[in-house]
Protein backbone atom coordinates (compact mmCIF):
# COMPACT_ATOMS: atom_id res chain seq x y z
CA UNK A 1 0.00 0.00 0.00
CA UNK A 2 1.71 3.39 -1.09
CA UNK A 3 1.23 5.90 1.76
CA UNK A 4 0.73 9.67 1.49
CA UNK A 5 3.23 12.26 1.43
CA UNK A 6 2.71 13.89 4.51
CA UNK A 7 2.34 17.28 3.76
CA UNK A 8 -1.23 16.28 2.34
CA UNK A 9 -3.90 18.47 3.78
CA UNK A 10 -6.80 16.07 2.71
CA UNK A 11 -9.11 15.82 6.10
CA UNK A 12 -10.87 13.22 7.40
CA UNK A 13 -13.98 13.00 9.86
CA UNK A 14 -14.64 9.85 11.48
CA UNK A 15 -17.78 9.89 12.88
CA UNK A 16 -17.59 7.29 16.20
CA UNK A 17 -14.77 6.36 18.08
CA UNK A 18 -15.32 2.75 18.81
CA UNK A 19 -13.13 -0.17 17.68
CA UNK A 20 -13.52 0.29 14.30
CA UNK A 21 -13.37 4.31 14.11
CA UNK A 22 -10.43 4.42 16.25
CA UNK A 23 -8.73 1.49 14.17
CA UNK A 24 -9.23 3.54 10.79
CA UNK A 25 -8.09 6.62 11.74
CA UNK A 26 -4.99 4.96 13.06
CA UNK A 27 -4.37 3.36 9.87
CA UNK A 28 -4.93 6.89 7.91
CA UNK A 29 -2.48 8.20 10.22
CA UNK A 30 -0.17 5.71 9.70
CA UNK A 31 -0.62 5.79 5.82
CA UNK A 32 0.44 9.21 5.85
CA UNK A 33 -2.84 11.27 6.76
CA UNK A 34 -2.12 13.73 9.69
CA UNK A 35 -5.47 15.90 9.73
CA UNK A 36 -7.76 12.84 10.99
CA UNK A 37 -10.41 13.61 13.49
CA UNK A 38 -12.56 11.77 15.21
CA UNK A 39 -15.79 12.53 16.89
CA UNK A 40 -17.69 10.45 19.66
CA UNK A 41 -20.41 11.01 21.94
CA UNK A 42 -18.58 9.31 25.06
CA UNK A 43 -18.33 11.70 27.86
CA UNK A 44 -15.67 9.51 29.67
CA UNK A 45 -13.76 7.68 27.57
CA UNK A 46 -13.97 6.74 24.08
CA UNK A 47 -14.62 3.28 22.92
CA UNK A 48 -18.58 2.87 21.87
CA UNK A 49 -19.32 -0.92 23.10
CA UNK A 50 -15.58 -1.63 24.11
CA UNK A 51 -15.33 0.03 27.34
CA UNK A 52 -15.84 -0.50 30.77
CA UNK A 53 -17.56 1.24 34.02
CA UNK A 54 -16.05 1.64 37.72
CA UNK A 55 -18.74 2.25 40.33
CA UNK A 56 -18.41 2.95 43.69
CA UNK A 57 -19.14 -0.17 46.04
CA UNK A 58 -19.27 0.33 49.79
CA UNK A 59 -16.73 3.18 48.77
CA UNK A 60 -14.58 1.10 46.88
CA UNK A 61 -14.23 1.44 43.09
CA UNK A 62 -14.49 -1.56 41.29
CA UNK A 63 -14.17 -2.10 37.38
CA UNK A 64 -17.20 -3.89 35.50
CA UNK A 65 -16.67 -4.95 32.05
CA UNK A 66 -20.41 -3.96 30.93
CA UNK A 67 -20.30 -4.66 26.86
CA UNK A 68 -16.81 -6.77 25.67
CA UNK A 69 -16.50 -9.45 27.84
CA UNK A 70 -12.94 -11.03 26.04
CA UNK A 71 -11.94 -11.09 22.25
CA UNK A 72 -10.39 -13.59 20.24
CA UNK A 73 -8.02 -13.43 17.36
CA UNK A 74 -7.74 -15.09 13.88
CA UNK A 75 -6.80 -12.30 11.47
CA UNK A 76 -3.50 -11.78 11.07
CA UNK A 77 -3.76 -8.34 10.60
CA UNK A 78 -5.68 -7.93 13.58
CA UNK A 79 -2.84 -10.29 15.50
CA UNK A 80 -0.21 -7.39 14.93
CA UNK A 81 -3.21 -5.17 16.89
CA UNK A 82 -3.07 -7.23 19.46
CA UNK A 83 0.58 -7.44 19.38
CA UNK A 84 0.69 -3.62 19.98
CA UNK A 85 -2.16 -3.91 22.87
CA UNK A 86 0.01 -6.45 24.72
CA UNK A 87 3.42 -4.58 24.35
CA UNK A 88 1.63 -1.61 25.27
CA UNK A 89 0.22 -2.93 28.32
CA UNK A 90 -3.28 -2.51 27.57
CA UNK A 91 -4.56 -6.24 27.22
CA UNK A 92 -3.34 -9.79 27.67
CA UNK A 93 -4.40 -13.14 27.82
CA UNK A 94 -7.04 -14.16 30.08
CA UNK A 95 -7.31 -17.68 31.14
CA UNK A 96 -10.16 -17.98 33.17
CA UNK A 97 -11.49 -20.62 33.27
CA UNK A 98 -13.96 -19.51 30.79
CA UNK A 99 -16.86 -22.05 29.56
CA UNK A 100 -20.12 -23.14 28.93
CA UNK A 101 -23.06 -23.05 31.96
CA UNK A 102 -26.19 -25.21 31.82
CA UNK A 103 -28.06 -26.64 34.17
CA UNK A 104 -25.90 -25.46 37.04
CA UNK A 105 -23.18 -27.68 35.87
CA UNK A 106 -20.10 -25.66 34.22
CA UNK A 107 -18.12 -26.97 31.20
CA UNK A 108 -14.53 -25.84 30.23
CA UNK A 109 -14.56 -25.09 26.58
CA UNK A 110 -13.02 -27.93 24.64
CA UNK A 111 -10.29 -26.46 22.72
CA UNK A 112 -9.97 -22.98 23.81
CA UNK A 113 -8.90 -20.29 21.84
CA UNK A 114 -6.46 -18.01 23.47
CA UNK A 115 -8.74 -15.38 25.19
CA UNK A 116 -7.43 -11.96 25.11
CA UNK A 117 -8.88 -8.65 27.95
CA UNK A 118 -8.02 -5.48 28.78
CA UNK A 119 -5.58 -4.73 31.77
CA UNK A 120 -7.84 -2.71 33.42
CA UNK A 121 -11.08 -3.52 31.99
CA UNK A 122 -11.71 -3.54 28.14
CA UNK A 123 -11.74 0.60 28.02
CA UNK A 124 -7.66 0.50 27.80
CA UNK A 125 -7.98 -1.24 24.61
CA UNK A 126 -9.87 1.09 23.43
CA UNK A 127 -7.74 3.87 24.97
CA UNK A 128 -4.59 2.65 23.68
CA UNK A 129 -5.48 2.65 20.10
CA UNK A 130 -6.72 6.26 20.66
CA UNK A 131 -3.55 7.73 21.56
CA UNK A 132 -2.80 7.52 18.14
CA UNK A 133 -6.02 9.88 17.11
CA UNK A 134 -7.19 12.83 17.85
CA UNK A 135 -10.29 12.67 19.29
CA UNK A 136 -13.15 15.32 19.96
CA UNK A 137 -15.56 14.35 22.79
CA UNK A 138 -18.21 14.25 24.21
CA UNK A 139 -19.47 15.75 20.63
CA UNK A 140 -22.51 14.45 19.25
CA UNK A 141 -22.65 15.03 15.22
CA UNK A 142 -26.00 15.67 14.07
CA UNK A 143 -25.63 16.33 10.86
CA UNK A 144 -23.58 16.28 7.92
CA UNK A 145 -24.08 17.43 4.04
CA UNK A 146 -22.01 17.09 0.73
CA UNK A 147 -21.15 19.96 -0.86
CA UNK A 148 -21.25 19.03 -4.46
CA UNK A 149 -20.02 22.88 -6.07
CA UNK A 150 -16.37 22.17 -3.62
CA UNK A 151 -17.20 18.20 -3.47
CA UNK A 152 -16.42 18.48 0.33
CA UNK A 153 -18.52 17.73 3.68
CA UNK A 154 -19.79 19.65 5.88
CA UNK A 155 -19.60 18.58 9.14
CA UNK A 156 -21.97 20.35 12.17
CA UNK A 157 -19.97 23.31 13.28
CA UNK A 158 -16.90 21.80 12.64
CA UNK A 159 -16.22 22.63 8.76
CA UNK A 160 -15.38 21.26 5.81
CA UNK A 161 -13.92 17.28 5.16
CA UNK A 162 -12.95 15.82 2.08
CA UNK A 163 -13.69 12.40 3.17
CA UNK A 164 -16.61 11.30 6.44
CA UNK A 165 -16.37 7.95 7.52
CA UNK A 166 -19.03 6.54 9.51
CA UNK A 167 -17.83 4.67 12.11
CA UNK A 168 -21.00 3.09 14.29
CA UNK A 169 -24.26 1.66 13.23
CA UNK A 170 -27.98 1.61 14.62
CA UNK A 171 -31.05 4.29 14.18
CA UNK A 172 -28.11 7.51 14.69
CA UNK A 173 -26.22 5.77 11.58
CA UNK A 174 -29.21 6.16 9.64
CA UNK A 175 -30.62 9.53 10.39
CA UNK A 176 -27.08 11.36 9.97
CA UNK A 177 -27.29 10.34 6.33
CA UNK A 178 -30.62 10.43 5.72
CA UNK A 179 -30.68 13.82 4.07
CA UNK A 180 -27.07 14.10 3.35
CA UNK A 181 -27.29 13.07 -0.09
CA UNK A 182 -26.18 10.12 -0.09
CA UNK A 183 -29.20 7.65 -0.93
CA UNK A 184 -27.17 4.49 -0.86
CA UNK A 185 -25.57 5.01 2.05
CA UNK A 186 -28.62 5.80 3.86
CA UNK A 187 -30.17 2.37 2.90
CA UNK A 188 -27.60 0.48 3.87
CA UNK A 189 -27.28 2.38 7.17
CA UNK A 190 -31.19 0.94 7.91
CA UNK A 191 -31.91 -1.46 10.83
CA UNK A 192 -33.86 -3.56 12.38
CA UNK A 193 -34.22 -4.57 16.01
CA UNK A 194 -34.88 -8.17 16.73
CA UNK A 195 -33.58 -11.02 18.21
CA UNK A 196 -34.60 -13.03 14.88
CA UNK A 197 -34.07 -12.14 11.37
CA UNK A 198 -36.99 -11.36 9.35
CA UNK A 199 -37.26 -13.19 5.80
CA UNK A 200 -39.25 -10.39 4.21
CA UNK A 201 -36.53 -7.56 5.28
CA UNK A 202 -33.13 -7.96 3.76
CA UNK A 203 -31.54 -5.30 6.60
CA UNK A 204 -28.62 -4.78 9.31
CA UNK A 205 -30.51 -6.65 12.18
CA UNK A 206 -29.15 -6.00 15.49
CA UNK A 207 -30.44 -7.66 18.97
CA UNK A 208 -31.14 -5.53 22.08
CA UNK A 209 -29.16 -6.96 25.40
CA UNK A 210 -29.28 -6.11 29.17
CA UNK A 211 -26.65 -5.70 30.93
CA UNK A 212 -26.52 -6.15 35.26
CA UNK A 213 -23.45 -5.22 37.30
CA UNK A 214 -24.11 -6.31 40.42
CA UNK A 215 -21.40 -6.77 43.49
CA UNK A 216 -21.99 -9.50 46.39
CA UNK A 217 -21.32 -8.66 50.07
CA UNK A 218 -18.63 -11.72 49.95
CA UNK A 219 -16.99 -13.72 47.11
CA UNK A 220 -19.24 -16.86 45.50
CA UNK A 221 -16.42 -19.55 45.50
CA UNK A 222 -17.84 -20.41 42.29
CA UNK A 223 -14.90 -22.28 39.77
CA UNK A 224 -14.82 -20.10 37.00
CA UNK A 225 -14.43 -16.46 35.68
CA UNK A 226 -16.62 -16.62 32.98
CA UNK A 227 -19.39 -18.65 31.20
CA UNK A 228 -21.87 -18.59 28.70
CA UNK A 229 -24.99 -19.30 29.62
CA UNK A 230 -28.25 -21.68 28.68
CA UNK A 231 -30.79 -19.89 30.11
CA UNK A 232 -33.47 -18.55 28.43
CA UNK A 233 -32.92 -15.32 30.45
CA UNK A 234 -29.27 -15.26 30.08
CA UNK A 235 -26.49 -15.33 27.43
CA UNK A 236 -23.14 -14.54 29.84
CA UNK A 237 -21.76 -13.92 33.28
CA UNK A 238 -18.69 -13.01 34.50
CA UNK A 239 -16.74 -12.58 37.82
CA UNK A 240 -14.69 -8.97 37.31
CA UNK A 241 -13.17 -9.43 40.34
CA UNK A 242 -11.20 -12.42 39.68
CA UNK A 243 -10.43 -11.41 35.84
CA UNK A 244 -9.30 -8.05 36.59
CA UNK A 245 -7.55 -9.26 40.40
CA UNK A 246 -3.78 -9.67 38.93
CA UNK A 247 -4.16 -6.22 37.08
CA UNK A 248 -5.13 -4.09 40.51
CA UNK A 249 -2.41 -2.35 42.38
CA UNK A 250 -2.11 -3.39 46.15
CA UNK A 251 -3.70 -0.10 47.02
CA UNK A 252 -6.55 -1.81 45.87
CA UNK A 253 -7.10 -4.88 47.91
CA UNK A 254 -9.66 -3.82 49.31
CA UNK A 255 -12.08 -4.54 46.07
CA UNK A 256 -11.17 -8.45 46.93
CA UNK A 257 -13.83 -8.33 49.69
CA UNK A 258 -16.74 -7.98 47.90
CA UNK A 259 -17.44 -9.84 44.31
CA UNK A 260 -18.51 -8.18 40.92
CA UNK A 261 -20.62 -9.72 38.35
CA UNK A 262 -21.41 -9.05 34.90
CA UNK A 263 -24.76 -11.01 33.87
CA UNK A 264 -25.58 -10.57 30.59
CA UNK A 265 -29.32 -11.03 29.03
CA UNK A 266 -30.66 -13.63 26.12
CA UNK A 267 -31.53 -11.73 22.97
CA UNK A 268 -35.32 -12.49 24.04
CA UNK A 269 -35.44 -11.31 27.32
CA UNK A 270 -33.84 -7.95 25.43
CA UNK A 271 -36.15 -7.54 23.10
CA UNK A 272 -39.39 -8.45 25.12
CA UNK A 273 -38.16 -5.77 27.49
CA UNK A 274 -37.36 -3.14 25.27
CA UNK A 275 -37.46 0.07 26.61
CA UNK A 276 -35.72 3.67 25.99
CA UNK A 277 -32.02 2.85 26.76
CA UNK A 278 -31.05 6.03 27.82
CA UNK A 279 -34.06 6.14 30.10
CA UNK A 280 -35.01 2.50 31.41
CA UNK A 281 -38.19 3.08 34.01
CA UNK A 282 -37.29 2.55 37.75
CA UNK A 283 -40.02 -0.27 37.23
CA UNK A 284 -38.67 -2.20 34.56
CA UNK A 285 -35.22 -1.76 35.80
CA UNK A 286 -36.01 -3.39 39.13
CA UNK A 287 -38.14 -6.27 37.10
CA UNK A 288 -36.12 -6.97 34.94
CA UNK A 289 -32.40 -6.65 37.62
CA UNK A 290 -34.86 -8.92 39.58
CA UNK A 291 -35.81 -11.61 37.22
CA UNK A 292 -31.91 -11.72 36.00
CA UNK A 293 -30.51 -12.60 39.82
CA UNK A 294 -32.89 -15.21 40.10
CA UNK A 295 -31.55 -16.50 36.54
CA UNK A 296 -28.01 -16.36 37.72
CA UNK A 297 -29.06 -18.24 40.67
CA UNK A 298 -30.51 -20.70 39.05
CA UNK A 299 -27.70 -20.67 35.83
CA UNK A 300 -25.26 -20.89 38.15
CA UNK A 301 -26.51 -23.53 41.04
CA UNK A 302 -26.91 -20.74 43.70
CA UNK A 303 -30.28 -21.00 44.63
CA UNK A 304 -31.02 -20.16 48.46
CA UNK A 305 -26.97 -19.22 48.22
CA UNK A 306 -26.11 -16.03 47.21
CA UNK A 307 -24.88 -13.63 49.57
CA UNK A 308 -26.73 -10.29 49.85
CA UNK A 309 -25.95 -8.04 46.81
CA UNK A 310 -24.68 -4.70 48.23
CA UNK A 311 -24.65 -3.10 44.34
CA UNK A 312 -26.84 -3.46 41.30
CA UNK A 313 -27.03 -1.33 38.38
CA UNK A 314 -29.08 -2.15 34.45
CA UNK A 315 -27.87 -0.80 31.41
CA UNK A 316 -29.25 -2.24 28.11
CA UNK A 317 -27.60 -2.03 25.15
CA UNK A 318 -30.68 -1.38 22.55
CA UNK A 319 -28.23 -1.93 19.54
CA UNK A 320 -26.32 -4.56 20.80
CA UNK A 321 -25.18 -6.90 18.30
CA UNK A 322 -25.88 -7.64 14.80
CA UNK A 323 -27.14 -11.09 14.20
CA UNK A 324 -26.35 -10.58 10.56
CA UNK A 325 -23.20 -9.06 8.37
CA UNK A 326 -22.86 -7.48 4.93
CA UNK A 327 -22.63 -9.84 2.22
CA UNK A 328 -21.33 -8.04 -0.60
CA UNK A 329 -17.82 -9.55 -0.24
CA UNK A 330 -15.92 -6.24 0.76
CA UNK A 331 -15.00 -5.65 4.61
CA UNK A 332 -16.24 -2.28 4.77
CA UNK A 333 -18.37 0.01 1.94
CA UNK A 334 -17.40 2.77 0.44
CA UNK A 335 -19.34 5.42 -2.08
CA UNK A 336 -16.16 6.91 -4.53
CA UNK A 337 -18.80 9.35 -5.96
CA UNK A 338 -19.06 10.84 -2.72
CA UNK A 339 -16.16 10.35 -0.99
CA UNK A 340 -17.76 8.84 2.53
CA UNK A 341 -17.06 5.04 3.86
CA UNK A 342 -18.61 2.93 6.41
CA UNK A 343 -16.82 0.85 9.03
CA UNK A 344 -17.85 -1.15 11.57
CA UNK A 345 -18.39 -4.77 12.98
CA UNK A 346 -21.16 -5.66 10.79
CA UNK A 347 -19.36 -5.57 7.87
CA UNK A 348 -17.39 -8.00 8.69
CA UNK A 349 -18.12 -10.21 11.78
CA UNK A 350 -19.87 -8.78 15.49
CA UNK A 351 -16.61 -8.44 17.63
CA UNK A 352 -13.84 -6.55 18.27
CA UNK A 353 -11.55 -8.23 15.29
CA UNK A 354 -14.23 -7.48 12.50
CA UNK A 355 -14.75 -4.07 13.90
CA UNK A 356 -10.88 -3.19 13.53
CA UNK A 357 -10.37 -5.23 10.45
CA UNK A 358 -13.50 -3.38 8.87
CA UNK A 359 -11.33 -0.28 9.73
CA UNK A 360 -8.13 -1.16 9.12
CA UNK A 361 -10.08 -1.93 5.29
CA UNK A 362 -11.85 1.58 5.15
CA UNK A 363 -8.62 3.51 5.57
CA UNK A 364 -6.71 1.75 2.86
CA UNK A 365 -9.67 2.45 0.16
CA UNK A 366 -9.82 6.02 1.38
CA UNK A 367 -6.04 6.20 0.44
CA UNK A 368 -6.44 4.25 -2.85
CA UNK A 369 -9.24 6.40 -3.51
CA UNK A 370 -6.50 9.52 -3.03
CA UNK A 371 -4.08 7.49 -5.24
CA UNK A 372 -6.70 7.40 -8.25
CA UNK A 373 -8.38 4.39 -7.76
CA UNK A 374 -12.34 5.84 -8.30
CA UNK A 375 -14.32 2.63 -7.86
CA UNK A 376 -16.97 2.28 -5.31
CA UNK A 377 -17.42 -0.90 -3.34
CA UNK A 378 -20.76 -2.73 -3.76
CA UNK A 379 -23.83 -0.55 -2.40
CA UNK A 380 -26.84 -2.77 -2.33
CA UNK A 381 -28.26 -4.02 0.98
CA UNK A 382 -27.55 -7.47 0.87
CA UNK A 383 -27.09 -9.48 4.25
CA UNK A 384 -26.25 -12.96 5.96
CA UNK A 385 -26.85 -14.42 9.20
CA UNK A 386 -23.60 -14.21 11.56
CA UNK A 387 -22.95 -17.54 12.43
CA UNK A 388 -21.97 -17.01 16.09
CA UNK A 389 -23.78 -18.95 18.23
CA UNK A 390 -23.10 -16.73 21.38
CA UNK A 391 -25.76 -13.64 21.63
CA UNK A 392 -22.70 -11.32 22.94
CA UNK A 393 -20.78 -11.90 19.39
CA UNK A 394 -18.52 -13.84 17.14
CA UNK A 395 -15.24 -15.46 19.02
CA UNK A 396 -13.12 -16.48 15.73
C1 LIG B 1 -23.34 -6.47 25.76
C2 LIG B 1 -22.32 -6.70 24.68
C3 LIG B 1 -21.33 -7.66 24.86
C4 LIG B 1 -20.38 -7.89 23.85
N1 LIG B 1 -19.41 -8.82 24.09
C5 LIG B 1 -18.43 -9.01 23.16
C6 LIG B 1 -17.35 -9.88 23.44
O1 LIG B 1 -17.25 -10.46 24.52
N2 LIG B 1 -16.40 -10.03 22.48
C7 LIG B 1 -16.43 -9.35 21.29
O2 LIG B 1 -15.51 -9.50 20.48
N3 LIG B 1 -17.46 -8.52 21.01
C8 LIG B 1 -18.45 -8.32 21.91
N4 LIG B 1 -19.47 -7.45 21.66
C9 LIG B 1 -19.51 -6.80 20.33
C10 LIG B 1 -18.54 -5.64 20.27
O3 LIG B 1 -18.84 -4.75 21.31
C11 LIG B 1 -18.67 -4.91 18.94
O4 LIG B 1 -18.58 -5.83 17.87
C12 LIG B 1 -17.61 -3.84 18.71
O5 LIG B 1 -17.24 -3.19 19.91
C13 LIG B 1 -18.17 -2.86 17.69
O6 LIG B 1 -17.31 -1.74 17.50
P1 LIG B 1 -17.71 -0.60 16.49
O7 LIG B 1 -16.57 0.36 16.46
O8 LIG B 1 -18.14 -1.21 15.21
O9 LIG B 1 -19.00 0.12 17.08
P2 LIG B 1 -19.26 0.87 18.46
O10 LIG B 1 -18.44 0.28 19.53
O11 LIG B 1 -20.74 0.87 18.64
O12 LIG B 1 -18.73 2.36 18.24
C14 LIG B 1 -19.51 3.40 17.68
C15 LIG B 1 -19.22 4.69 18.43
O13 LIG B 1 -19.82 5.78 17.70
C16 LIG B 1 -20.41 6.69 18.62
N5 LIG B 1 -21.44 7.45 17.89
C17 LIG B 1 -22.63 7.02 17.42
N6 LIG B 1 -23.28 8.01 16.79
C18 LIG B 1 -22.46 9.10 16.85
C19 LIG B 1 -22.57 10.44 16.39
N7 LIG B 1 -23.65 10.84 15.71
N8 LIG B 1 -21.55 11.30 16.64
C20 LIG B 1 -20.43 10.89 17.32
N9 LIG B 1 -20.28 9.61 17.78
C21 LIG B 1 -21.28 8.74 17.55
C22 LIG B 1 -20.98 5.75 19.68
O14 LIG B 1 -21.26 6.44 20.87
C23 LIG B 1 -19.83 4.75 19.83
O15 LIG B 1 -18.87 5.23 20.74
C24 LIG B 1 -20.42 -7.16 22.63
C25 LIG B 1 -21.42 -6.18 22.46
C26 LIG B 1 -22.35 -5.95 23.47
C27 LIG B 1 -23.39 -4.89 23.29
Amino acid sequence: MSTIDSTSSIKIAVIGGGIAGLTCATRLKQLGLQTVTVFDTGKHTVGGRCSSRTELVKGVSMTFDHSVQYFTVSDERFQKIVNYLVRDGAARVWNGPIGILQNGKFSAERSPKKAFIGTNGMRSVAQSIAKFCQVQQPVWIGSIQFNDIVQKWSVDRWGLFDYVVIAHNGKCAARLVENAGVPEIHRLCLTRFSSQLSSKENRMTLCSLFVLMVAFERPLGLPYQGAHVQHENLSWVANNTEKLKSDRPQSQSRADQYECWTIISSKTLGEQNKVPQEHIPPNVASRISHLMLQSFADATGMKEKLPDVCFRKLQLWGAGVPINKFSGGTECVFDAAHKIGICSDWLVSPCVQGAAISGLALAETIVQHINGNKSSTPLQPHFNPATSPSAIGDFP
